[in-house]
């Protein structure tokens, strides 16, 4: 797949899509798009303001009343033939998200299959949105239980994984009866509106789906949380914008589903399959050059294994190759600009000045631009910011633990909750674990977690409500309760 072929496919646009139409914006502005692995411009987006956020919100109030009052078969159908166009338009799809973001091919084809799963699962869901009749309180009352959109939804979604994270939040809001308009993020608004364009050509009606890339994205959070049109926020990316994000829904009490940071722990206990252990780690931590919310933060090996650990983890990284995504099959591509360089830099000086240890890596890659060596550092402890901070990129920490409580309390000991990872044949100490380690997700004996199947999200300040599964759509309906006096004869 060439540069040339991925920017002439019929699904590259750079204009917004707003109202089934696609659009320059109200003051003519554009911002540069970029390929992470060499700063060179591929796009030239319109760059949206807070007149056209209005228009997209207009047009969804009335896009509002057509949409949810189709039957949810009739939703299903053409559901469904987004998911069917996005899988023949597959090796677009997956050419853009390397070329804005900077994954490679074949993590990118990975990403198309699991973004397109949550438009397939939800096609299915939206037949299955169920009432409940509940026993009457009196003998005259029947209680009935009824479930119905909440109305226009704003997404407000990050750069790394620029497909999964807009289908993991437009398929159950569409499903449910919602319109959405949708603020990608502003490094990777192409693959947004490449699944517009697909969105439309599948006959989702004008105003359902509206795309709206912008770099001014403080004011239009602002303008999206503030407006009484908008009933939910659908928000992914850091913790710090999340809060924002929360204090601004506060002015309208709207309703928000948080998905944010996490600060992974992995727990390595001396009963674990260490092959497996040492597969799991580096899927955990080595996806999209460890730019995913869910990356292993902290590795603890239990320290009867840890040299063992340590010396084939840091032989299985030293194998990993890195490269541009569109020139070569590449384990690892370049992070996504200099500010995620910068600061893995800075989180690596910081530990090894404190004592940490490097096994492998430890440097900017050969490459240069924003490409790093996919590192690991021994000796880590929680004195060292890498130990807090989400890293964000392909830097492993490992830490050495002694005892079952002693590693409980050190990885709960976080204001993150998301992803966890437990490696351990003993199954009385898995479920020992899983049950008191604070986060949404547990990887037991695997790195691998992510699934349109399983409800995904976190908790404490990594978020609130949960995207996938037969739970997801819950987000976007809400509760109505009629109650019926009925006459005795
Ligand atoms: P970010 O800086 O918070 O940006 C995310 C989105 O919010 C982008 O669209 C961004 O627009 C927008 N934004 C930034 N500041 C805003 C503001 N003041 N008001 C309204 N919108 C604003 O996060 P990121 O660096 O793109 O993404 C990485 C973070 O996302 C990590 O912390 C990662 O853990 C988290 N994440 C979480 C999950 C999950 O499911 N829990 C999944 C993926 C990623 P611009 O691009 O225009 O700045």
């Amino acid at each position: 797949m060439t540069r040339a072929s991925i920017l002439g496919s019929k699904i590259f646009r750079q204009q917004a899509f707003i109202a089934g139409r696609w659009t320059d914006s109200g003051d003519g502005s554009t911002f540069d798009v970029s390929d992470p692995a060499d700063g060179s411009v591929i796009a030239r987006v319109t760059n949206c303001t807070t007149e056209d956020v209005q228009r997209a919100l207009d047009q969804a109030s009335v896009a509002w009343d057509g949409w949810k009052d189709r039957t949810g078969k009739e939703r299903a159908a053409i559901l469904r033939r987004w998911f069917d166009l996005m899988i023949e338009n597959r090796d677009h799809l997956a050419g853009l998200i390397s070329l804005e973001q900077g994954k490679p091919l074949r993590e990118a084809a990975d990403e198309v299959t699991y973004g397109t799963a949550y438009i397939e699962w939800f096609a299915e869901e939206a037949k299955r949105v169920e009432g409940h009749i509940l026993p009457g309180h009196q003998r005259d009352k029947r209680i009935m239980v009824i479930r119905q959109p909440i109305g226009v939804v704003a997404a407000i979604t990050p750069w790394n994984f620029p497909i999964a994270m807009i289908t993991r939040k437009c398929a159950p809001a569409l499903a449910a009866g919602c319109p959405v308009v949708v603020k990608p993020a502003s490094q990777t608004p192409l693959c947004a509106l490449a699944l517009a364009e697909l969105g439309r050509l599948a006959g989702l009606p004008d105003g359902v789906l509206s795309v709206l890339p912008s770099n001014r994205s403080a004011a239009i959070g602002k303008h999206l949380t503030e407006s009484r049109i908008v009933r939910k926020l659908s928000f992914t990316g850091s913790t710090q914008t999340g809060r924002i994000l929360l204090q601004q829904s506060a002015s309208t009490i709207k309703k928000a589903s948080m998905e944010l940071g996490g600060n992974a722990p992995v727990i390595i206990f001396d009963d674990a399959d260490i092959d497996k252990a040492v597969d799991g780690a580096l899927a955990a931590k080595f996806r999209n050059a460890g730019q995913t919310c869910v990356c292993a933060n902290r590795i603890y090996v239990q320290s009867s294994i840890y040299d063992e650990f340590a010396a084939r983890f840091a032989l299985a990284v030293e194998r990993l190759t890195v490269g541009a995504s569109l020139q070569g099959d590449f384990d690892l591509g370049p992070l996504i600009d200099e500010k995620a360089l910068g600061k893995v830099r800075e989180l690596v000086a910081d530990a090894t000045d404190k004592g940490a240890v490097v096994l492998a890596g430890g440097k900017v890659h050969d490459l240069g631009g924003t490409f790093y060596k996919p590192t690991v550092l021994s000796g880590v402890t929680e004195r060292m910011a890498i130990a807090t901070e989400e890293v964000f990129g392909p830097v492993a920490s490992l830490l050495r633990f002694n005892t079952e409580a002693e590693v409980i309390a050190r990885a709960n000991d976080t204001e993150f909750g998301l992803a966890s990872y437990i490696f351990s044949q003993n199954i009385d100490r898995v479920f020992r674990v899983a049950e008191k380690i604070e986060a949404g997700m547990v990887g037991i004996n695997t790195g691998l977690i992510s699934t349109e199947i399983a409800p995904f999200g976190g908790v404490k300040e990594s978020g609130l409500g949960r995207e996938g599964s037969r739970f997801g759509i819950e987000d976007y309906l809400e509760m109505k309760y009629l109650c019926l006096s009925v006459e005795a004869e």
